[in-house]
């Protein structure tokens, strides 16, 4: 995919602040820290367009983007933060569920996970919900440059296995080597036939 530009569009806690639906959609989940922003600024080819979770803000709500102005990517705020208040994490989840289940042009979900560590039962129970309301998922295990490549391999069987899914469907992506970058983008360019 050929980034010619990418944008802001908005912040959303909830349905009448989304943007209108008019583009093919693609969101992006994961664990507070996993390199959530990371990923989606590779993608895009820009250092800052998605703020990283250091940076206070923008990170607890739905963030919309736009790229080409013909596809739209939607970065969800990261879970399993023990540090969130609980008052936050309350709003947090219907906040996420509501998007997921409501949007109507939402393509896939890109559930990103650290090569490093075998996924839980958060993972899993996501994964599972995903799959109840027919939403796609696309798995990326990112950091794979933390890895050497045959421990790259050896990790993602791992992995496969807890989350029982086949192996190819985990793609290895690294922000830092820009590894995976075309296997995320084709992906997506299949769920939203671009
Ligand atoms: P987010 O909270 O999920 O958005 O995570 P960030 O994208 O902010 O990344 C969290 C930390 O992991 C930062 O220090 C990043 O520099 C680092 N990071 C993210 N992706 C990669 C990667 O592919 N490789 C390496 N080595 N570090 C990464």
């Amino acid at each position: 995919m050929l980034v010619k530009s990418a944008e802001f569009v908005t912040s959303a806690v909830k349905p009448t602040q989304y943007p209108e639906a008019l583009l093919p959609e693609v969101a992006f989940a994961g664990r507070s820290n996993v390199g959530k922003s990371s990923l989606i600024n590779t993608l895009v080819n820009r250092k800052r367009l998605v703020k990283t979770s250091s940076t206070p803000g923008r990170t607890q709500l739905i963030n919309f983007f736009t790229v080409n102005q013909n596809l739209s990517l939607v970065d969800l705020p990261g879970y399993g933060y023990a540090r969130v208040p609980e008052s936050v994490r309350r709003h947090w989840g219907p906040m996420i569920e509501t998007y997921l289940k409501g949007r109507e042009t939402l393509r896939a979900v890109v559930l990103i996970l650290d090569i490093r560590r075998i996924p839980g039962i958060e993972e899993q129970n996501f994964i599972d919900w995903l799959s109840l309301y027919g939403r796609a998922a696309i798995l990326v295990l990112t950091k794979a440059d933390k890895l050497s490549k045959s421990a790259q391999k050896k990790q993602r069987r791992a992995i496969a296995g807890a989350l029982n899914v086949d192996e190819t469907a985990l793609t290895l992506f690294s922000a830092k080597t820009r590894q995976g970058l075309p296997q995320v983008w084709s992906a997506i360019e299949r769920v939203t036939g671009d």
